[in-house]
């Protein structure tokens, strides 16, 4: 007789719905085809062997699409550029946390997001981005995909609808957008764009279909779920939270079966999906992805608190700081469940007293990336946004006196000490 627990394959117990987290160790995953391992092997394995010439050829029309898939037929294994026993029990488990219908993992986050738009964005065709966006994907944006003949065209986070209004109204636009892609909140002003109200409005006044696009790298894929908000597609690079340990580098582009098929097939080409070493790591991860999220945002809200007393901080940009006042709060109390682990702050003085602040930390890293266990601080202007154009950066919030923190799983008081010798010290 066999144990049900061990084959727990579903997302019910009974009629009971079990939440993402207690899903995490076994959902997937049926041991006895792995010799009973409680754990998931690494198949460390380009190919894979057919157990006849008839199953090969039955493989192959399923996965090129020349036949539909019979009920309970499930895509058999080819060859690891297509897939791989690691990275389908990860996708299965990554698209519990967003309940979306199907999840791709990719080499990174750049290769999640190239992958993805390569999929749906052709010649003549307008992307309507918010700003600021990761350096990476800004760059995609305006200087790969104009060589393809697609038009980068960006709006403000923050601005409230005004900057989504006149991007629209640029000649041109509502003929040619069809991708609508957002990055909230923005890296590093922690400014919101609307979901909701953005693919509602881009919806009404673009004359084709539009698929919405939602970078989810800083809240989820715990406190934002842009999938409900009437996001089509959810991108992460999970590097950052999702890794969570700042020893791998990876992505996952997240949807409906329909949309998802087409950008598994640009993977497939593109040579762009992750490893299975990879991708048994990341399973590893999201075993403890809502506990170290937790933790962090726990955290963040002393660290945060005790920046905005310091005589020596000017201004700090945190989630958990937004008051009825403040144009963004509407948007957070709607679309986020918490404010998640991301501090800016502006010190007061300029880029001296930024880097005499950063060079006296000693229990926080002075590095890029973000999410991962340890405490990691960085200045966008100098390093993640040193590439954008110097008065849009002033535009957009991001100041020569700007210091970006992540927090990490220290506790909160060991973080704080670290902040207050080193503020000490500018
Ligand atoms: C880091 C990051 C990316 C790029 O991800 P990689 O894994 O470094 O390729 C994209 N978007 C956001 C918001 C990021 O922070």
């Amino acid at each position: 007789m066999s144990n049900p627990q061990q084959d727990l394959h579903g997302k019910k117990l009974n009629d009971h719905a079990l939440r993402p987290e207690s899903l995490m160790m076994s959902y997937g995953y049926r041991p006895h085809l792995s010799e009973g391992a409680i754990k998931s092997p690494i198949f460390q394995t380009s190919t894979f062997a057919f157990k006849s010439a008839e199953e090969g050829k039955a493989f192959f029309e399923l996965a090129y699409g020349l036949r539909q898939r019979e009920e309970d037929e499930e895509m058999g294994l080819i060859y690891s550029r297509h897939n791989n026993p690691d990275l389908e029990i990860l996708e299965e488990r990554l698209t519990l946390w967003d309940d979306a219908e199907e999840a791709a993992a990719f080499a990174s986050g750049m290769a999640a997001i190239s992958t993805t738009l390569l999929t749906f964005l052709r010649p003549g065709d307008a992307v309507l981005h918010s700003e600021p966006v990761y350096g990476g994907t800004d760059y995609f944006l305006k200087q790969i995909l104009p060589q393809f003949g697609v038009r980068p065209v960006g709006f403000i986070a923050g601005s409230g609808q005004d900057g989504l209004i006149q991007a629209l109204e640029q000649p041109g636009v509502a003929e040619q957008v069809t991708m609508l892609y957002i990055e909230t909140p923005a890296n590093p002003t922690n400014a919101l764009v609307d979901i909701a109200a953005a693919s509602a409005l881009v919806r009404s006044k673009a004359r084709r279909n539009i698929l919405v696009a939602v970078d989810n790298t800083f809240l989820g894929p715990l406190w934002q779920h842009p999938l409900k908000f009437g996001a089509d597609l959810v991108l992460y690079s999970a590097t950052k939270y999702i890794g969570g340990h700042s020893d791998l580098i990876a992505g996952v582009t997240l949807g409906r079966h329909e949309l998802m098929q087409q950008v598994k097939g640009m993977r497939t080409i593109l040579g762009t999906a992750t490893t299975p070493q990879t991708g048994w790591l990341l399973m590893r991860s999201l075993e403890t992805l809502k506990l170290r999220m937790t933790a962090q945002m726990k955290s963040a809200r002393y660290v945060a608190d005790y920046l905005a007393d310091h005589p020596k901080v000017e201004k700090v940009y945190y989630l958990g700081h937004l008051t009825e006042a403040d144009t963004d709060y509407a948007v957070y109390r709607k679309q986020c469940l918490a404010p998640g682990g991301m501090i800016s702050f502006q010190i007061v003085g300029g880029e001296k007293e930024a880097f005499r602040f950063l060079n006296a930390l000693h229990l926080f890293h002075l590095a890029v990336s973000l999410g991962g266990t340890e405490s990691l601080a960085e200045h966008p202007g100098a390093m993640t946004h040193s590439d954008v154009d110097p008065e849009e950066r002033m535009e957009m919030g991001i100041t020569p006196n700007m210091v970006r923190l992540s927090i990490g799983v220290e506790h909160p008081e060991d973080l704080i000490a670290d902040l207050k010798q080193a503020l000490a010290q500018v």
